[in-house]
């Protein structure tokens, strides 16, 4: 099977070499020092050089999602989501489930966020505001610029879940005064699933040392920040994928850095897509889209059959679309261990694909 997913994506060969080498107890301070090491250099791709700023969890990216929620925010907070697809609405569950008053900005899918959405939430006393800067749902990647000017104009702070954008887009967390970078092992990283990744400014740092509410005990960001020092965690971590990490950034500083990867991941999006528009593909043009995927629009034909059909017959496996895009749209995502012959076999059996389900439909009516 191939996979063109957002995650868990095709790994890297020298990330499933580490499952063969020795490894170290985690509790020792060999660990803590690569540990150290890694959270250090992930940071700096992060754009953020704060120390001791990046932490991690044995979880996924929702349960990072949950856990700011639960350790940047208390019931003083009054919160802004960016809702404009599945993952927006992911937040505004947080909030709601965890009694933190909010307002959300909700767009159709195919809407672009645009200046005039935020107006009249200028000047209304909002703390905070969330938003997931690559909607991955949808595949529209937000103007970070517009957001954090709000955000500095009217004092609020700014979290961003970037588990769909980073290493695919362009990302400074301090560059472009964000608070929280939230981000997940499996997807940009192109590691196994299973660690998620939290990146603080010191003013959040701050403010949640001096929460003394306790949302939950695992996720208790406050015990994460004290063990961090030493490269340790409160509770046993996915060790293995912190070996697949050291691997992945030697591998990106062996390439030559952040922007060979970004540029290799954009390359491959650009392949695709203009051979999607000569195939006479329709890809969303209402509004700006991430690297990381491209949305491709069905009109003759049943994209969620089409999804089927593809990973049945030709072993190739593309992002399905949720709920009433089932149907409409599917995914392809451009990042992981794939390459530009694997996107011109993709669109080859995505042609052949498409004419099979078409007559297979037109034969049931
Ligand atoms: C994948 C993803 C998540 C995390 O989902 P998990 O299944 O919990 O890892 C969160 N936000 C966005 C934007 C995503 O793309």
């Amino acid at each position: 099977m191939k996979h063109f997913i957002v995650g868990p994506v095709e790994l890297y060969p020298f990330t499933k070499e580490i499952y063969k080498n020795d490894y170290l107890y985690f509790r020792t301070e060999e660990f803590g020092t690569m540990v150290k090491d890694c959270l250090k250099r992930a940071n700096q791709l992060i754009g953020n050089n704060v120390e001791n700023s990046l932490i991690y969890l044995t979880a996924s990216g929702t349960a990072a999602m949950e856990a700011s929620v639960e350790n940047c925010m208390n019931k003083n907070d009054k919160a802004l989501v960016i809702n404009g697809g599945t993952f927006g609405h992911r937040f505004c569950e947080l909030l709601e489930y965890h009694n933190i008053p909010f307002n959300s900005i909700n767009l159709n899918w195919n809407e672009q966020l645009k200046y005039s959405h935020l107006e009249q939430f200028e000047n209304k006393g909002y703390t905070a505001l969330f938003v997931n800067l690559h909607e991955t749902s949808t595949g529209q990647l937000y103007d970070i610029k517009l957001l954090s000017d709000f955000c500095k104009r009217n004092n609020m702070f700014l979290i961003v879940d970037a588990i769909s954008t980073f290493l695919a887009d362009e990302y400074k967390m301090q560059e472009w005064g964000i608070d929280v970078t939230i981000i997940s092992s499996q997807k940009g990283f192109c590691l196994s699933p299973g660690l998620s990744f939290v990146s603080f400014s010191q003013k959040m740092i701050d403010k949640i040392n001096k929460n003394d509410f306790r949302g939950s005990m695992y996720f208790d960001f406050k015990d994460y920040f004290k063990n961090i020092t030493r490269g340790q965690t409160p509770y046993t971590p996915a060790v293995f994928i912190m070996y697949e990490l050291k691997a992945m950034l030697d591998y990106i500083d062996s390439i030559g850095g952040k922007s060979v990867l970004l540029n290799q991941v954009k390359e491959k999006c650009l392949h695709f897509r203009k051979l999607a528009k000569e195939n006479g593909l329709k890809i969303p043009d209402s509004y700006s889209l991430s690297n990381m995927i491209t949305p491709v629009i069905c009109e003759n034909v049943k994209a969620g059959e089409l999804v089927k059909h593809l990973r049945d017959k030709y072993k190739l496996c593309v992002n399905p679309c949720g709920g009433d895009m089932a149907d409409k749209m599917f995914r392809v995502s451009h990042i992981g261990n794939t390459s530009i012959d694997d996107i011109d076999d993709l669109v080859e059996k995505l042609q052949l694909a498409i004419e099979r389900v078409k007559n297979k439909e037109a034969l049931c009516k």
